[in-house]
């Protein structure tokens, strides 16, 4: 009886455990068939997608591997707004504020700090006889500040009262501005209007030209913290050929933040890319002052 007792739990165990495996079975076979199912489907619209992802990724991997600029774009993204410079008197932080500018120099789009525009800088290195190393640090972002001040106007020659005129009140940001304060060189003036630099509303319009000694001294006087960023004891202004224009923010302050906001508006973008073929260079370090080199 006891063997027959043990012969029937033992039979009933392996019973229950069959049972067990065939509805385990069962379940994980309706699971699979579900997720081939969804797998085919997800194939199906994947397959529009993931070579296009796929292909971008081995791009991205295969450039930052074999691109000798990755690291130099990891620097320079850094640099563009922690490098510490001193200009003026003034010590600056990065340079962001000049994108466009560096861009417009090395003919390339607006300075990022990707792999390209480290390569562009590299170029621009050779050409200048520096290390070639695509990194904008402070010897070669120095390098870039005197090119552009070279650019400017050479002779600071004062003008004489024949080589000016008085412009319209219309042409100046103030129209109230006095008529001695509304001087321009003959020249200079015939290039603002013949470019599209003809004032649309108040961009473009003339803030400050002309400026004799006396009143640059008045300038300095009124604001004695502008130091030579600011106000030049032998400024342009003095030539007539140097015209601050309006472009936005504040008319002529330097702090980053007004210049942050001049650098984005339009005007300003217009010149950076179009004065030249009017005669005018930029002062780097104002958006709005512009000289009229021919
Ligand atoms: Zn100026």
């Amino acid at each position: 009886m006891k063997k027959v007792k043990v012969h029937s739990v033992v039979t009933i165990a392996v019973f229950t455990s069959l049972v067990a495996i065939v509805s385990f079975e069962a379940r994980t076979g309706r699971g699979q068939s579900q997720n081939q199912k969804n797998d085919s489907q997800n194939l199906k619209s994947e397959s529009l997608v993931k070579p296009t992802v796929l292909a971008t990724d081995r791009a991205a991997t295969k450039e930052a591997a074999i691109s000798p600029f990755a690291e130099a774009a990891a620097r320079n993204l850094v640099l563009r707004n922690d490098l510490t410079w001193t200009f003026g008197n003034k010590q600056q932080h990065g340079w962001y504020l000049y994108d466009l500018l560096i861009g417009q120099t090395l003919n390339i789009p607006p300075a990022t700090a990707t792999p390209d525009f480290s390569s562009a800088v590299s170029i621009w290195q050779k050409q200048k006889g520096l290390s070639p190393n695509g990194v904008l640090d402070e010897s070669s972002w120095m390098a870039l500040v005197s090119q552009w001040q070279a650019d400017r106007l050479k002779n600071k020659t004062p003008a004489t009262p024949d080589q000016l005129l008085t412009a319209p009140p219309s042409d100046f940001y103030d129209p109230e501005r006095l008529p001695e304060l509304r001087q321009v060189e003959r020249a200079t003036y015939a290039a603002y209007k013949a470019g599209d630099l003809a004032p649309t509303e108040k961009y473009f319009k003339i803030v400050s030209s002309f400026r004799s000694r006396e009143y640059q001294e008045q300038l300095r006087r009124q604001s004695p913290g502008a130091g030579s960023a600011g106000l030049a004891t032998n400024s342009p202004h003095f030539t007539g050929r140097a015209l601050d224009l309006y472009v936005g923010g504040d008319p002529v302050d330097t702090k980053d933040a007004n210049r942050a906001i001049q650098v984005q508006t339009p005007a300003y973008q217009w010149l950076v890319r179009n004065a030249a073929r009017f005669g005018f260079r930029p002062y780097f370090y104002e958006p709005w002052h512009w000289e009229y080199v021919k």
